[in-house]
């Protein structure tokens, strides 16, 4: 079996998850009567201080339900640089919500003057922007924790000039674990929030989208349009509840296991690695050589990594590979980026 740190979301349910998978009650969720499911959306909402959430098959649709839900055709949504919801989403938000991008800031994550500079003024020749999305963590960007500071001027700046915002937080498991502060607090600023059960948490399927009542009860109506209206999906749902009790704490050795092969990394000639960046479970660096390359001969030996751009490549932990494995998978790198050296 290689060591597999291409992406948190390769893991496989536990036999413990699996267990749990196999009891849940289920009902058909279209008619709202999943309890599993129920209890599930109950939980998120609860654990993120909003009033409602709505279980999805993923954060692609999350995130897509948070523009449909909150834009009007030819409106523009605000974003930091390479956002999921614009780059990584097989250009949904232009063919579904008929919405465009403007980007605020560089690196991913801005502050709530390059905000203000990214808002359009109001006039009808213009887009209407209508919403800023702020990403917590920040993938693209190494899995950098958005500052609170920073997002509750965001949100302050956004409702002055009327737009709602959105927290995509895939990762915001990551985010809380790293920093210490609670989730209803991370999430308070945002209308919505988008999270997921399929990274970090290890569940095999999910996400939701959690916000006021109001938002949800018009993103079932959207989510049912889109086909992502779901029959007895207690069984993923339980998945679900089982990773939200029992994977979060734990986040902290992923976060641990990252930083011991970001150091090894960092110590290799001509690797850029800005160990800053590397504040919970991604690694990013940049190779002086084809990032392709490494990751192909890093393959070879049984140490899966991922070439995010010519020289970019990114490692990302999770529950699924042990600090042993990550300390041999951070020697492999090492010696093969040494090589390339010689
Ligand atoms: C993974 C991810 C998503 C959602 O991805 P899906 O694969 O559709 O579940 C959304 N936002 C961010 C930042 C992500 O990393």
């Amino acid at each position: 079996m290689p060591i597999d740190l291409r992406s948190d979301t390769v893991t496989q349910p536990s036999t413990a998850m699996r267990e749990a998978i196999a009891k849940a009650t289920l009902g058909d969720d279209v008619y709202g009567e999943d309890p599993t499911v129920n209890q599930l959306q109950d939980e998120v909402a609860e654990l993120l201080g909003k009033e409602a959430a709505l279980f999805v098959p993923s954060g692609t649709m999350s995130n897509q339900l948070a523009l449909l839900g909150q834009t009007e055709r030819g409106d523009e949504v605000v974003i930091g640089e390479r956002a999921h919801c614009a780059w990584f989403e097989s250009g949904a938000g232009a063919a579904l919500a008929g919405v465009q991008f403007a980007t605020a800031g560089a690196g991913g994550l801005f502050n709530a003057t390059e905000l203000q500079a990214a808002i359009k003024p109001g006039s009808y020749y213009l887009p209407r922007t209508s919403l800023v999305a702020v990403e917590n963590t920040h993938n693209a960007s190494g899995g950098r924790v958005f500052p609170l500071k920073d997002v509750k001027a965001i949100a302050e700046a956004a409702r002055a000039s009327g737009l709602k915002v959105h927290l995509d937080g895939a990762r915001l498991w990551n985010a809380s674990v790293a920093t210490g502060v609670g989730l209803a607090e991370l999430a308070a600023p945002a209308d919505s929030v988008s999270v997921c059960f399929s990274k970090g948490l290890g569940a095999p399927v999910g996400s939701a989208l959690v916000g006021s009542r109001e938002l949800i009860e018009r993103c079932r109506r959207l989510r049912k349009m889109l086909g992502g209206g779901m029959r007895q999906a207690g069984l993923l749902a339980a998945g679900a509840l089982h990773a939200l009790k029992h994977n979060r704490a734990r986040l902290v050795d992923d976060h641990r296991h990252a930083r011991f092969f970001a150091e090894t990394i960092a110590a290799c000639p001509g690797v850029d690695l800005d160990l800053e960046s590397v504040q919970t479970n991604i690694v990013l660096f940049e190779v002086e050589g084809s990032a392709d390359a490494l990751c192909k001969r890093a393959a070879k030996r049984g140490v899966l990594i991922s070439a995010m751009g010519p020289r970019s490549v990114r490692a990302v932990t999770h529950l699924d590979v042990s600090f042993d494995e990550v300390g041999k998978a951070a020697s492999l790198v090492a010696d093969l980026l040494r090589e390339v050296r010689a």
